[in-house]
């Protein structure tokens, strides 16, 4: 089941969130420093080990103090335009997120909208790869989150989530 909700990542119980985290995965600001400073300086130290993460990859870390227990690491593309291969890449974001998580037996699983912020994807395409790549999934999971940080973001899901269901 895929649900739309308007809240902090951070705060979610749900067995692992996505991180929207740069190829360092080293901390950084939005969603990514929300998640640092919820999950504790250990997630840094834990993240030091991995190596980084490239565009389109993910990586997972326990969540320490998050109430999630993991966190999937994911690296967005930064939007140029749209001719430099970012819309497979923000779709290998999320695939290869479920992909780890189905690894790990994840059942419960939230995420940003990966490169809509900082990185300037525009929210309706990002939305709508988002969206389809969800439900490709939807049957596999007990809970699907796509978390918005605001009222119009979630309201832009809901719209784009109508439109992909009639279509599919
Ligand atoms: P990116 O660099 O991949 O664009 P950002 O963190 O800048 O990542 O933004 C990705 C999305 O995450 C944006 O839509 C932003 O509004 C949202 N966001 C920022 N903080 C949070 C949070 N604490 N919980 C959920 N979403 C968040």
């Amino acid at each position: 089941m895929i649900e739309i909700v308007c809240a902090d990542i951070t705060t979610l119980e749900v067995d692992a969130i996505v991180n929207a985290a740069n190829t360092s995965l080293l901390g950084g600001g939005g969603v990514d420093g929300a998640i640092h400073a919820a999950a504790g300086p250990v997630l840094l130290d834990y993240c030091r080990t991995l190596d980084g993460c490239r565009s389109g990859e993910a990586k997972l870390t326990p969540g320490f103090d998050l109430p999630a227990r993991r966190i999937i690491h994911t690296v967005g593309p930064v939007w140029k335009g749209g001719g430099h291969y970012e819309a497979p890449l923000l779709t290998a974001c999320y695939r290869n997120s479920f992909e780890v998580a189905l690894h790990y037996g994840v059942r419960s699983i939230a995420f940003p909208a990966i490169s809509s912020g900082v990185y300037g994807y525009p929210k309706e395409q990002s939305a709508e790869i988002a969206l389809s790549v969800m439900l490709e999934y939807e049957d596999r999971f007990e809970r699907i989150i796509a978390c918005c940080f605001s009222d119009r973001d979630a309201g832009l899901y809901r719209s784009v989530l109508k439109s992909l269901r009639v279509t599919q």
